[in-house]
């Protein structure tokens, strides 16, 4: 057993570190070691229970009322509310969608009304559902546009749907109008909060300036919010609440239409892992709301001195509204040379591709735990740029450009993507033997040349991409 164990260390140590506040995407460190301790030892505690059935395990159910119970609390729910543990933020944007648009059975070819700054997710419930995404530009300040979003609400409208804030520009938008024109037609509004739902509400209370945008909001009719984000919980769990029962009636799915157990769930998924939910449940006991208010005390300080020692090529993109900050590069460097630098430093930071004519940038999620290394981001930050500078922007031959622009995904085989993705460096042999990832050092050039690309042609690259690594290894 030891043996496994030391194995798994092994691999895990390639991988980014989830402590320290050095890595600032995909993982949030509360910095404190009792937090993770007791997560993790609920998530083992339970990683055996079956959240299927709430009859056989009603621990599950009450800790799951209880979350609802203290998020009903921080996002000014009414009465009414009612809410269910996700596997994560996905997944409670899905059924956010699959339930918008199973309350109008009538319509049949239903459509919701998105920003072009909505997450992916909802692209992805379009893509399952058969719901239209009719996607209305942002404004100048990355914001939804109110006015335009009002008026993409047609009869077929199911959902509208705004983030408080944005994943790529941490900015919260106009949820009082958009959910005020939703209502006027009868849709509903779903805020996705996923990534600032538990954090925005502690800001308000230190005073920071946070626009309105909870279920104080009269139209919004339901709230997604992730536990594994800014509640500190381990991976697994998200919270997708909604102002009645009679909203959240369509998420239920129950068929008796089989000999075995009646299946009736509220998720997608059926048989679930209880660990996750306790960790959850355990982590929001032992954090409470005071320790809350204090770790958000300390991301927005973090979030406050990094903003305010941003300087020379880079610059913030937007002031943020929440704990996400998203930085640019003058001319005289790259923001994906920035990334490759920091990493080379042991901090992960995120690019973001140029999108919808605005420019590459750098994401930040900022953690509680980065507060405590925030002179060493800096720091780390500052020489970053100045040899990104030294280095120049990374370029991509017109000639590249041309071909790559040219290229239509829908008509290349998967010989042209293998084809492609060698020459992209992004996949040497080690991939295809399966021996593992293993990526360049370097990915400033590969990001250069995604850069370039379609939307459509980076997710079909991308693809190809995971396919090739997703092989068994036997
Ligand atoms: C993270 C995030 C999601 C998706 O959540 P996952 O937990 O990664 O599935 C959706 N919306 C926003 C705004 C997010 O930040």
């Amino acid at each position: 057993m030891t043996d496994v164990l030391a194995r798994l260390r092994d691999l895990q140590a390639g991988d980014l570190p989830v402590h320290g506040g050095r890595t600032l995407a995909y993982v949030y460190d509360s910095g404190l070691a009792e937090v993770d301790d007791i997560g993790r030892a609920a998530v083992a505690a339970y990683a055996g229970s079956n959240g299927l059935d709430p009859t056989a395990f009603p621990s599950l159910l009450t800790m799951e009322n209880e979350l609802v119970g203290f998020a009903c609390g921080l996002l000014d729910a009414p009465r009414t509310a009612v809410g269910t543990v996700t596997s994560g933020g996905t997944e409670s944007v899905l059924l956010a969608v699959q339930a918008a648009r199973d309350a109008h059975p009538e319509i049949t070819a239903p459509r919701m009304v998105i920003p072009s700054t909505a997450h992916a997710a909802f692209h992805k419930a379009a893509h399952y559902f058969g719901v239209g995404a009719v996607v209305v530009p942002v404004g100048p300040d990355f914001r939804a546009d109110a006015a335009a979003m009002a008026a993409a609400i047609d009869d077929r409208t199911v959902l509208v749907a705004v983030s408080a804030p944005s994943y790529a520009h941490g900015v919260v938008d106009p949820v009082t109008e958009v959910a005020a024109a939703a209502a006027a037609r009868g849709v509903r509004c779903h805020v996705d909060a996923c990534i600032g739902g538990w954090v925005l509400p502690y800001a308000a209370r230190l005073g920071r300036p946070v626009p309105t945008w909870t279920f104080a909001v009269e139209g919004v009719t339901s709230i997604s919010v992730d536990l594994h984000k800014y509640a500190y919980a381990p991976k697994g769990t998200s919270l997708l609440l909604h102002r009645t029962p009679a909203l959240r009636k369509p998420q239920f799915f129950a068929s008796a239409a089989w000999p075995g157990y009646t299946m009736l769930n509220a998720t997608m998924q059926s048989t679930k892992s209880g660990g996750p939910l306790a960790a959850a449940w355990a982590v929001v006991q032992e954090i409470g709301d005071d320790g809350y208010a204090a770790l958000a005390g300390r991301v927005f300080e973090a979030v406050d001195r990094i903003v305010a020692g941003i300087g020379g090529p880079l610059r913030v993109v937007v002031p943020p509204d929440s704990t996400l900050v998203a930085l640019a590069t003058d001319d005289s460097c790259d923001p994906f040379t920035v990334c490759d630098e920091m990493a080379a430093r042991g901090w992960y930071v995120q690019p973001q591709m140029s999108y919808a004519g605005a420019p590459a940038t750098i994401h930040l999620s900022v953690s509680a735990a980065t507060l405590d290394v925030v002179d060493d981001f800096l720091t780390a930050l500052g020489a970053s740029v100045q040899a990104a500078v030294e280095a120049g922007p990374v370029t991509v031959d017109d000639e590249v450009v041309a071909f790559i622009e040219a290229l239509d995904p829908a008509a290349l085989s998967d010989e042209d993507f293998d084809g492609l993705l060698a020459a992209s460096g992004l996949l040497g042999d080690a991939a295809s033997t399966g021996a593992g990832l293993v990526l360049p050092d370097r990915m400033a050039e590969v990001n250069a040349l995604l850069d370039v690309a379609s939307p459509a042609m980076r997710e079909a690259l991308l693809t190809a991409f995971l396919d090739r690594l997703s092989r068994p290894a036997r």
